[in-house]
C-alpha cells in the first residue's frame, strides 16, 4: 500500500539520513526503483512529473501500475508516490487519482499566491492523510532556458511557507536540475543553515541531486535535508547501457530485438544507481523488508 512521505521523512530527520526520490518514466523505471529499494530495505519515493504522468498514459495509469507492482513484486518497504513540481491543477488531479503525496511548486508565482495555494492544498492533503511538498526560491536548470548558478531562497519566506503545515519544503540553495556547469560554486550551506533555523522540524528537500559531490550531500543531510531528488543520473545510466547494447550489436543476435532483452541492460543500470544513492543517503536498512 502506498504511504505518504510524512512518517518516512520524520524518521529520516531523526536518523540523520535522507530518503531518495527517484523519478520514473515507464514500467522498467518503476520496477527498477522498487526492486532496488526492497533489496536495500529502504523507504523510497517515486517521483512523477506532470510530463511523465502524461507520457505514461495519465495519473490513474501510474497509480494502477505502481499499486500492482507493490502487490505482485511483494514490495514491503514504505513506498510513496509523489507528484514532482506540480501546478495547482496537477496537484489536485493527482490527489484525485490516488497519489500518496504531491508537490505544489508555486515558486514562480508571487509569494502571496504561493502561500494561498499551498495553504489550500495542505488542508486537502491533511484531510486525506497525504503529504505535501512546497517550494520557495526556484531551482535553476534547463527548463528556464538558461542554466544559471541556482537561486537561493529567502529564509523568512521559507519560514512562512513551513508554518502553513507543509510536510516538507524544497528551498533553493544553489542547486540546479540536470547537469551542473563547470563553474558552479556549490551548494550554499549558509542559506541552508538560515533556512533550517526558520523551518524548525519541517524536513528539507534537495532537488537536482545529480552531480552534487558526496561530501556536499552528507553535509546537506547533517543540516536537515531529509529527501533528495535524483532524476538525470538514472537517465544517463539507462542511456549508456542501452547505447552499449546496440553498439555491441546484441540486438541483431538471436532474439536480441525482444524489448524485454533490449531494455534489460538499462533496467539493471537504473538499479545500480538507485542502490548507490540509497547507500550514500544512508537509508539502507532503515526499515524491515
Ligand atoms: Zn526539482
Amino acid at each position: 500500500m502506498l504511504v505518504s512521505a510524512k512518517e518516512m521523512l520524520k524518521n529520516a530527520l531523526k536518523g540523520k539520513y535522507a530518503v531518495g526520490q527517484f523519478n520514473i518514466n515507464n514500467l522498467e523505471w518503476t520496477k527498477a526503483v522498487l526492486l532496488a529499494a526492497q533489496e536495500c530495505s529502504s523507504p523510497v519515493i517515486l517521483g512523477v512529473s506532470e510530463g511523465a504522468g502524461k507520457y505514461m498514459g495519465g495519473y490513474k495509469t501510474v497509480v494502477g501500475m505502481v499499486n500492482g507492482m507493490l502487490e505482485c513484486l511483494n514490495i514491503t518497504v514504505p513506498v510513496c508516490l509523489h507528484l514532482d513540481h506540480g501546478g495547482y491543477n496537477g496537484a489536485k488531479a493527482c490527489i484525485e487519482a490516488g497519489f500518496s503525496s504531491v508537490m505544489y511548486d508555486g515558486s514562480h508565482a508571487p509569494i502571496e499566491e504561493n502561500i494561498a495555494n499551498t495553504k489550500e492544498l495542505v488542508g486537502i492533503c491533511n484531510a486525506k492523510g497525504l503529504s505535501l511538498e512546497a517550494e520557495v526560491g526556484s531551482i535553476g536548470g534547463e527548463e528556464d532556458g538558461v542554466v544559471g548558478k541556482g537561486e537561493c531562497a529567502d529564509p523568512k519566506e521559507c519560514g512562512e511557507i513551513a508554518r502553513l503545515g507543509v510536510s516538507m519544503l524544497a528551498a533553493g540553495i544553489g542547486n540546479i536540475h540536470g547537469a551542473y556547469p563547470d563553474d558552479w560554486p556549490g551548494l550554499s550551506f549558509e542559506t541552508l543553515r538560515a533556512v533550517k533555523k526558520e523551518v524548525g522540524d519541517v524536513p528539507l528537500v534537495l532537488h537536482g541531486g545529480t552531480g552534487i559531490s558526496e561530501e556536499m550531500i552528507k553535509e546537506a543531510i547533517s543540516l536537515g535535508v531529509a529527501k533528495i531528488n535524483v532524476n538525470t543520473e538514472c537517465q544517463w545510466a539507462f542511456q549508456k547501457a542501452t547505447r552499449q547494447y546496440i553498439e555491441d550489436g546484441k540486438d541483431l543476435v538471436g532474439k536480441g530485438f525482444d524489448p524485454r532483452k533490449l531494455l534489460a541492460p538499462g533496467f539493471e543500470a537504473i538499479k545500480v544507481v538507485v542502490r548507490e544513492k540509497i547507500k550514500l543517503f544512508g537509508s539502507e536498512a532503515a526499515v524491515d523488508s
